[in-house]
């Protein structure tokens, strides 16, 4: 290869070997985020000049096999055969070396020019395991290379092994054969001779590929070959006759026999290349789960773990909270002063003030929970969440990897039902979609700390845990109604990855907090502000309202008077004036429409204002009601709301504030996360989705309510 040219480098390996950090570290600031053709799995390519080579990297979905059974599994392999990438960097989790080999001989098999990169090297170093690369190199027939992918150690000699490969300066790299032991080698062989004499098929794919995946009875394949009708009676025949072969054989299926095989060569293998054990990092992972998958106690440590996540959320966060409220509060007496009384001054003070800052209060909040949830996930204790909650999850016709997707939910439903796009079936993408919003996410978050906070300031940790653990017990009971009424059939059993505990890293926590974080904060500057904006105008619009009481004229006349005692009462007319004002503004007139449906709920007409806008986004019903509350008392914004939800005279009594978190834990999730389920599963979905939440939200909040008040707690 010339120098100048292009290097196409496919990125392989299994789920969280570390390829996208080596991407990342390869790609920097290069990249590209797509879609592979036809299918919505994410599809990152990137380039970076190196050595006067021009280095286009694509991360392929990642993957254990490459069998035709997934879908990742058909994307990563068509890229390699059909598109033949220069250079496959199989990317290895180097503490976990059998296991991962796996993917690495179907690599060699299939004929690419593959560099081993072995990755998480110092957990290698730290686990005091000692390897003889040199013999791996030989024994494979690829370039070995050793990196620390979040710190982007060894990936400069990764790419020059790259380099190298291409330019054939590698005495390293030789194709060898993955042998399957003198039964199945034997059978093999014949096959692949077959193949390359009588088959057109074979110019493009390696012979023995062919003869093993027709072995597994791969239906890619099968079709490739009954598509070129050449060969195909005879080699049909031959194939037949194999498999019948390993069958009576061994007593078992070609398949399995295939695939133990492939654990064989791999093992033999390491028998030469392991100098010194290593300390087991998976045994001590091993003497964990005995008690965090305990079929009993799993089940109380996971509850108690997000119990005490929720609590942290709610103490820790009410210390910067307080300081951000006193950040809103004095922007907003410096707008009061700074801008003359008028429109202007009541569009920045009242709408984008008010509105973004009652929002943004809740953002340590939510930091935390990100926090902790990142914890949990680099642990690797979110992968035993999964685990455990596999069997519940059947429950409800659903296996535990739709647990990550549902999981994710609790941070924003629409990187969530994004990643359904990971399951295999419809069913279970589209089931697991419906079920996602349940799941509160974050936005609604500040909703609970406001109204727990206001009415059960003694245990407001203890109820955002319940309406939360609702959120969940509902999902179950829905979808199990949905997966009996709506799908049926089988759930296809696969395994649960569960990879060794791992200690996390401070900046990978922050890292993955703040990716998250990051969403909410461009939320704040984009949705919210408009929603803001836009909610302040209905509430301000028309302005010529006709007042039932002529204030201004009381309050003239009281303010001649002049001593201290009226000034309470001009305070309460100023009060009464702003309260009729936003109830007769177009936003009033909103809440009165919708107010016959809502008020079989105890919610009053504000209260139905802002569950219409937080349809936008669900912080939304707290700006709304940032703006519909705190009318007439412009000083000290957020605290006012607080004060003014709690006062007796808008009626909110603790049973209606336990409807009201009920109600918008469940109703329809905002526009943004509708488009997303429309992305996905389709509008007819989009539309069930909408309804029946809205549906069992107002179910909920009714029996609530209705059933507290005739128990007497109202
Ligand atoms: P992918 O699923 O293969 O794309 O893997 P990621 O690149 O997302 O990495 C999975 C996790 O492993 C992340 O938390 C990384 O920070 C971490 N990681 C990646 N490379 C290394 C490494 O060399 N050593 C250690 N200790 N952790 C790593
Ligand atoms: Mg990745």
């Amino acid at each position: 290869m010339e120098k100048g040219k292009t290097i196409r480098i496919a990125l392989a390996g299994n789920p969280n070997s570390g390829k996208t950090s080596i991407f990342n570290r390869i790609t920097g600031a290069h990249q590209k985020v797509g879609n592979w053709p036809g299918v919505t799995v994410e599809k990152k390519t990137g380039f970076t000049d190196f050595k006067g080579y021009r280095l286009e990297v694509v991360d392929l979905p990642g993957t254990y096999s490459l069998t035709a059974y997934s879908l990742e599994e058909r994307i990563a392999r068509r890229y390699i055969i059909e598109e033949k990438p220069d250079v496959v960097i199989n990317v290895i989790d180097a503490g976990n070396l059998a296991r991962n080999l796996y993917l690495t001989t179907q690599l060699l098999e299939m004929g690419a020019d593959v560099v081993l990169d072995l990755n998480m090297w110092d957990e290698v170093c730290k686990s005091g395991a000692d390897l003889d690369l040199e013999k791996l190199e030989e024994l494979l027939g690829t370039p070995v290379a050793l990196t620390v992918g979040h710190r982007g150690e060894g990936v400069d000699t990764l790419l020059n092994m790259v380099v190298e490969l291409v330019e054939n300066q590698s005495d390293r790299h030789r194709h060898v054969p993955i042998t399957y032991g003198s039964h199945l080698e034997h059978v093999v062989k014949g096959l692949a001779t077959l193949i390359e004499k009588g088959s057109s098929v074979s110019n493009r794919y390696p012979p023995r590929w062919l003869a093993v995946k027709l072995l597994e009875g791969d239906e890619e394949i099968e079709k490739i070959f009954s598509d070129d009708n050449s060969a195909n009676a005879e080699l049909k025949g031959a194939v037949e006759a194999a498999c019948e072969h390993i069958h009576k054989t061994t007593g078992s299926d070609p398949e399995r026999v295939i695939s133990e095989n492939r654990y064989g060569y791999i093992d033999g293998a390491l028998r030469e290349v392991i100098r010194e054990k290593p300390r087991d990092r998976m045994e001590l992972s091993r003497q964990i789960d005995l008690v965090l998958t305990n079929r009993l106690l799993g089940y109380p440590v996971f509850l108690v773990l997000m119990w005490l996540l929720f609590q942290l959320t709610f103490s820790l966060g009410a210390y910067p909270m307080n300081w951000i409220e006193t950040g809103v509060e004095w922007l907003a007496g410096l707008g009061t002063t700074a801008i003359p009384p008028g429109l202007v001054h009541e569009l920045v003070v009242d709408g984008v003030i008010g509105g973004v800052g009652s929002v943004i209060v809740f953002l340590p909040n939510i930091m935390i929970l990100f926090l902790g949830v990142a914890f949990l996930e680099d642990t690797g204790y979110m992968a035993r969440a999964a685990f455990i909650t596999d069997r519940i999850m059947h429950f409800m016709g659903l296996h535990g990897k739709s647990f990550i997707p549902m999981l994710m939910g609790f941070g924003c439903s629409v990187p969530a039902i994004m990643t359904t796009r990971t399951l295999e079936s419809r069913k279970d993408r589209v089931l697991t979609t419906l079920l996602i919003p349940l799941m509160s996410c974050s936005a609604r978050l500040p909703v609970y700390i406001l109204f727990a906070g206001v009415f059960f300031p003694d245990s407001a940790g203890n109820v955002i845990f319940l309406i939360y653990l609702t959120g969940i017990v509902v999902a179950f009971l829905i979808g199990r109604f949905f997966c009996k009424i709506l799908f049926r059939g089988e759930v296809a059993p696969f395994v649960m990855e569960l990879p060794p505990y791992r200690w996390p890293t401070l900046l990978g926590l922050f890292i993955h907090m703040w990716e998250r974080a990051k969403i909410y904060l461009k939320k704040m500057g984009g949705v919210i502000l408009v929603a803001s904006v836009v909610l302040w105008f209905l509430g301000a619009f028309p302005r010529n309202v006709d007042y039932s009481v002529d204030y201004d004229a009381q309050i003239n006349s009281l303010e001649s008077v002049g001593t201290p005692e009226v000034e309470t009462q001009i305070a309460e007319l100023e009060a009464a004036k702003a309260a009729e004002s936003i109830e007769k503004s177009y936003i009033g007139r909103l809440g009165h429409l919708v107010e016959p449906v809502i008020r079989p709920l105890g919610f009053g007409w504000r209260m139905g204002v802002s569950l219409l806008t937080g349809f936008v986004a669900k912080e939304v019903v707290i700006s709304s009601m940032g703006i519909l509350y705190q009318v007439g008392e412009e000083t000290e914004e957020s605290e006012s709301l607080k004060e003014a939800l709690g006062d007796p005279r808008h009626g909110i009594t603790p049973l209606i504030a336990l409807g009201f978190m009920l109600f918008v834990l469940l109703y329809t999730p905002c526009v943004v996360a509708v488009i997303a389920v429309r992305r996905e599963i389709g509008t007819r979905w989009m539309f069930f989705n909408v309804l029946y939440q809205v549906v069992l939200a107002w179910m909920v909040a009714f029996l609530v309510y209705q059933g507290g008040m005739l128990l007497g707690l109202g």
